[in-house]
């Protein structure tokens, strides 16, 4: 019953994992049997600050006290554009949603009206969410038609770009992208000195959109959009996870060229417009912003990163982080197949330090020193396991 990326199987051995998660307090939550685990996955990206934590909490408590889901927005939607506007650098206006997949579709609809073309690019094993034309070419449910427009290029491969441009001719209106490659299964890319530039000149040139999806890394690697930790400008960003430290929000932001085409590109849903997910989404960025929490976030995750790949050293291992330190992907190299990667993951879930082995991991600011010498223990004790099983 459990559907879609949190399933177990057959992307973790089911009897290692926990199904159902009873309760959480900062980083870590007690499943249905009352195990504990420091939690590297963070709701796969919405917790940041650390679950339950107190500010955003109070700031959602309040805003549900007085009404959340009512006939008209409440004034907190507001004070949150503005908010956004203010911390991130290309904004000029916001618009809310829920889901990340909500508002990369919405970009992708402001960007055909506003160019009136109707094709895509994106990078192949990028995910941009649920919607057919999102999905992976053959997955069950997707027609052909839905991606009929959508052109899939390699991360990094600027050449593939050109050429998706020259062969297309004034029809593709938006190129859609993460700030860097972070596909699950493989490891993660950067991109390459320059790529980014380069891209965002293309595109200006061509009339192309350039979406940011910043869904994952956002407010994880840069508070004014993640596109300044990399030096470019998009005209549109995608933002959910972390925003709302796990309230149901996202937000699409964007330049003042393009304001105008998105008040008339039509887009709402039942609980768009709810008061109580905008105010704890204020109260967390607030605190991200009082805390400075990337700096806070990739210093963590860089001492808990450098303690583990000593570990793994000591037992011959070679563990190979790729990918921020707020958001890495881990790998045991030399085992193509993963299982060894798999087998470690799981026999660090099952005492008690939360890692998945196919998706990047994701480090909050309430991940404390305590946590990381209890995760680097755990660990230890997880290589002796799998030295002895695959020795
Ligand atoms: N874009 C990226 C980069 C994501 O990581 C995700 C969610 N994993 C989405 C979009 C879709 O977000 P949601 O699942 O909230 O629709």
């Amino acid at each position: 019953g459990i559907y879609g990326h949190f399933s177990p199987a057959p992307l973790v051995p089911p009897t290692d994992y926990p199904f159902y998660a009873a309760r959480a307090k900062g980083a870590k939550f007690w499943d249905i049997d009352g195990n504990e685990f420091v939690d590297y996955m963070c709701a796969y990206g919405p917790m940041v600050l650390g679950y339950a934590h107190p500010k955003v909490e109070e700031a959602a408590r309040r805003a549900n006290m007085s009404g959340s889901t009512l006939s008209a927005p409440g004034p907190v939607m507001v004070e949150l554009a503005e908010y956004l506007v203010d911390m991130v650098t290309i904004a000029n206006w916001a618009f809310f949603a829920k889901n990340g997949g909500d508002v990369t579709n919405y970009a992708i609809m402001v960007a055909r009206s506003a160019t009136g073309r109707r094709k895509v690019v994106m990078f192949s094993g990028g995910y941009h969410g649920v919607q057919p034309w999102m999905q992976a070419p053959g997955h069950h449910g997707v027609q052909e038609e839905d991606y009929r427009d959508i052109i899939r290029i390699h991360w990094n491969r600027f050449e593939e770009l050109e050429k998706a441009v020259s062969e297309n001719p004034g029809q593709i209106a938006a190129l859609i992208s993460t700030p860097y490659h972070h596909p699950t299964f493989v490891d993660n890319e950067m991109p390459a000195e320059g790529f980014w530039k380069k891209v965002e000149a293309l595109c200006k040139k061509e009339g192309i959109v350039l979406i940011l999806d910043d869904v994952r890394c956002g407010f994880r690697l840069d508070l004014r959009g993640s596109n300044e930790f990399f030096g470019f400008k998009p005209d549109l960003i995608c933002f959910c996870k972390a925003i709302g430290n796990g309230h149901p929000i996202s937000a699409l932001v964007g330049t003042e060229a393009l304001k105008a085409e998105v008040a008339r590109v039509f887009h709402t849903g039942s609980y768009w417009y709810q008061s109580s997910p905008m105010a704890a989404a204020l109260a967390c960025l607030k605190e991200l912003k009082r805390i400075n929490a990337p700096k806070v976030i990739q210093a963590k995750g860089k001492k808990m990163l450098d303690g583990l790949v000593d570990i793994a050293s000591g037992y011959g291992y070679t563990l190979k982080v790729t990918g921020s330190p707020a958001m890495p992907y881990l790998r045991i190299t030399d085992d193509e197949s993963l299982m060894l990667h798999q087998d470690w993951c799981a026999e660090c879930t099952k005492r008690g330090a939360y890692f998945t082995s196919h998706h990047n991991w994701f480090v909050s600011a309430a991940h404390t020193d305590a946590d990381i010498k209890k995760t680097w223990n755990i660990a230890d004790e997880a290589f002796k396991v799998v030295k002895k099983k695959y020795s």
